[in-house]
């Protein structure tokens, strides 16, 4: 759409790191080291999303730098009897910025629902921290047709009750199950139809306005070969990555596709 074109250098292009279960915490150091200068002059948002663990020191590592810590979860409760759980306040205290929710793998392995994950983005959201809001189809329901009823029943629930005015503070993440370690990428075009059609969504929901204003990130094997078409679409505003992000040079690389073409 028009529109969205015009748009799109509004929006925040945003490249983030989902280290998922990978390095302890002497890794964590010596991978952050390794990517600081690297990207030290990307023109886009720098996130690596790290392991609980792991976020104390990428915290510190990544202090004076344009790097931005995010968890990978979060619960929705303050504090209480939930064995393994991390709240928001411990990520706020610690300085972390943004929280992944609702990831597939958490879908798929540890029982999340919509209901569970649009808990988790309202109490990250109260808390000041920016959820990145991960929707997408499985292979089967792609091959089924009914790709476009899953994500627009993802976004409605999973951002049930978020006010227009904390939409500013919200990612969402389009990752197609089928594409997320696999391998298998969607193709650009793939990407950007959903990714718009997200963007449809949000404007029925939150209107014009705030939906031109989303940042949308494509997730799902995404690597330092393809990121530059897929970053050029105009609905497609970032990158979630997880096995490219933990090698320095292919993260830096995909950071750098965000750059505009010189001529
Ligand atoms: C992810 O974990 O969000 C992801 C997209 O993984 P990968 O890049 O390895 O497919």
């Amino acid at each position: 759409m028009l529109l969205d074109a015009l748009t799109k250098g509004m929006r925040k292009t945003i490249i983030a790191g989902n280290w998922k279960m990978n390095k302890t915490p002497s890794e964590a150091t010596s991978l952050i080291e390794e990517i600081k200068p690297l990207v030290a002059d990307a023109n886009c948002e720098v996130i690596i999303c790290v392991p609980y663990v792991d976020l104390g020191i990428a915290i510190e590592a990544t202090r004076d730098t344009n790097i931005k810590v995010g968890a990978q979860n979060c619960h929705w409760a303050e504090s209480g009897a939930f064995t393994g759980e991390i709240s928001t306040g411990m990520l706020k205290e610690l300085g972390v910025e943004y929280v992944v929710i609702g990831h597939s793998e958490r879908r798929q392995y540890f029982g999340e629902t919509d209901e569970t994950v649009n808990k988790r983005v309202k109490a990250a959201l109260a808390a000041g921290l920016k959820p990145i809001v991960c929707v997408g189809e499985l292979l089967w329901e792609r091959e089924c047709n009914i790709t476009n009823e899953v994500i627009a029943r993802q976004i409605k629930l999973d951002l049930w009750d978020v006010t227009p005015e904390e939409m500013a503070n919200v990612v969402i993440a389009y990752e197609p199950v089928w594409a997320i370690g696999t391998g298998k990428t969607a193709t650009a075009e793939q990407a950007e139809e959903v990714c718009e059609f997200i963007r449809a969504c949000l404007k029925g929901l939150y209107g014009l306005e705030i939906a031109a204003s989303v940042t949308i990130q494509y997730g799902g094997s995404m690597n330092d070969k393809n990121a530059a078409e897929l970053l050029a679409k105009t609905n497609v505003d970032g990158g979630l990555i997880g096995g490219a992000s933990l090698v320095a040079e292919k993260f830096a690389a995909i950071v750098d596709a965000t750059k505009p073409a010189e001529y």
